[in-house]
């Protein structure tokens, strides 16, 4: 691959997730010779693999979002790709919600029809060597030359390779921000092998060599999935929630895609306003129907809705084997192997370090940890650095980290990225 050490480039994507591909993808789409002024930088080596993890690491067989929304944005691409490769039965009832497998595989072919560093397919026209605008590249730093000509932001990596761009776009999801419930923390130092996050789980990990006891602490679909891909390889499962568990099809509802919503939302002056309607309109999370009927149905998962941990110690008959007892409002659970933390994320910009030294320099203003976009979505003060994703909330709403976000987001950054070419 064309190393970017020392080059300019007009328009940087930081991260090669969903957001980041789809921004790109369109971008493409509207002016293909974009690929010779666009670099996706990722910390990962392929696209997407944060979110092939994710699932992979819970044992997520489908989306949660209906197959209209994904990477490109073609509202029939997955059905479509699915109907070429006789894979209609991948798409599930009600709103033909494809199958994680499904959703990579069309992420894929899509990705390397344009070289963005997936393997080529036989056959291809396009040598992803050649034209890839991935690059594998973890941002250490971003700075802002104020006044410094045409390419005023300088990007330097891990291992200090360095280069300019004219525009950057921060697409870096939420994933270093894991929510961890202060009243967690010292249980987490006290045993931290046994209460851990559900970012640092996977199911796929061999992590006992016979049935256990897990506690899954949360009420969102991260917990209700966790505990079915638990209970599904033997094991007995306690899923601890605060609230009662809520069934939804989505985390959201859907009138936030829809343009009265948006209006408004962006007319509330009152960024700390908006950020309430964000909580309102994601509440503390909800399970989709089918996975709350696996975990009804499954003989070996207990639910505690209602239900706080009060104390986590550990177990008194057997402390070599480091079995812990859970002591909740309802009962006390008793030879616990592991505690996971499905609490979720908690965005907040100052946990990005290569943003630290911009953020104070600056002084970009915060809401509870979001940047105030400006309409535009760029990050004010800086000119021409822009965000999409879950750093966008306080200007898209409910559904900015969503798949779906990133079509919203396009449209706000058409014209200034168009502009930029
Ligand atoms: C298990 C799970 C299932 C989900 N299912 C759905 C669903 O069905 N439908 C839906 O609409 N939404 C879903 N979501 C929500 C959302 O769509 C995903 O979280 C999605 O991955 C967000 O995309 P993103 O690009 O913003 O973030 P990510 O996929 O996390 O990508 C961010 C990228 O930025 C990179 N990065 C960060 N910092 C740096 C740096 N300094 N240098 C280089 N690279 C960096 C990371 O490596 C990462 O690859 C789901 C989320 C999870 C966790």
């Amino acid at each position: 691959m064309k190393t970017l050490a020392h080059r300019n480039i007009p328009i940087t994507i930081i991260g090669g997730g969903i957001h980041g591909t789809s921004i790109a993808l369109r971008l493409l789409r509207e002016m293909p010779t974009a690929k010779r002024h666009l670099a996706i930088l990722d910390r990962h080596p392929k696209p997407l693999t944060q979110w092939r993890c994710k699932t992979e690491r819970q044992g997520m067989t489908f989306l949660r979002s209906p197959a209209v929304h994904h990477i490109t944005p073609d509202a029939l691409g997955i059905v479509e790709y699915a109907e070429r490769h006789n894979r209609t039965s991948e798409l599930a009832p009600p709103y033909a919600q494809p199958s994680t497998q499904l959703f990579w595989d069309f992420c894929k072919d899509t990705l390397s029809s344009v070289g963005a560093g997936f393997p080529c397919s036989p056959g291809s026209q396009i040598h992803p060597i050649k034209h890839g605008i991935y690059h594998q590249f973890e941002v250490a730093k971003l700075r802002w030359d104020k006044g410094a000509g045409k390419f005023p932001f300088r990007l330097i990596s891990t291992d200090n390779q360095g280069f300019r761009s004219r525009c950057v776009i921060l697409a870096i999801g939420a994933d270093d921000c894991a929510y961890v419930p202060p009243e967690f923390t010292q249980w987490q130092r006290q045993f931290p092998e046994r209460v851990i996050h559900a970012s640092e789980f996977s199911v796929l990990k061999e992590f006992e060599t016979s049935p256990a006891k897990i506690v899954v602490v949360g009420g969102g679909l991260t917990a209700g999935t966790l505990a079915k891909s638990l209970s599904e390889d033997g094991h007995d499962v306690a899923l601890i929630a605060r609230k009662p568990l809520k069934t939804e099809q989505f985390d959201f509802p859907p009138v936030w895609l829809g343009p009265k919503a948006l209006a408004e939302f962006t007319s509330e002056t009152n960024f700390q306003q908006r950020y309430e309607i964000i909580q309102q309109n994601r509440g503390e999370g909800s399970i989709t129907p089918d996975i709350m009927e696996a975990l009804v149905d499954a003989p070996n998962i207990k639910r505690y809705p209602e239900t706080c941990i009060r104390n986590i110690l550990t177990a008194k008959e057997c402390p070599s084997a480091q079995r812990l007892q859970i002591e909740t409002t309802r009962d006390t659970i008793t030879d616990v192997s592991r505690v996971i933390l499905a609490t979720g994320y908690q965005f907040n910009l100052h946990r990005y370090g290569f943003l630290r030294e911009l953020i104070t320099q600056h002084q970009i203003p915060l809401v509870r940890g979001l940047p105030r976009l400006d309409d535009d979505l760029q990050l004010h003060p800086i000119q021409n650095l822009f965000g999409t994703g879950t750093i966008a909330q306080l200007q898209i709403g409910p559904a900015a980290g969503n798949i779906a976000g990133a079509s919203l987001a396009y449209e706000r950054l058409r014209e200034k990225l168009h502009s930029q070419l």
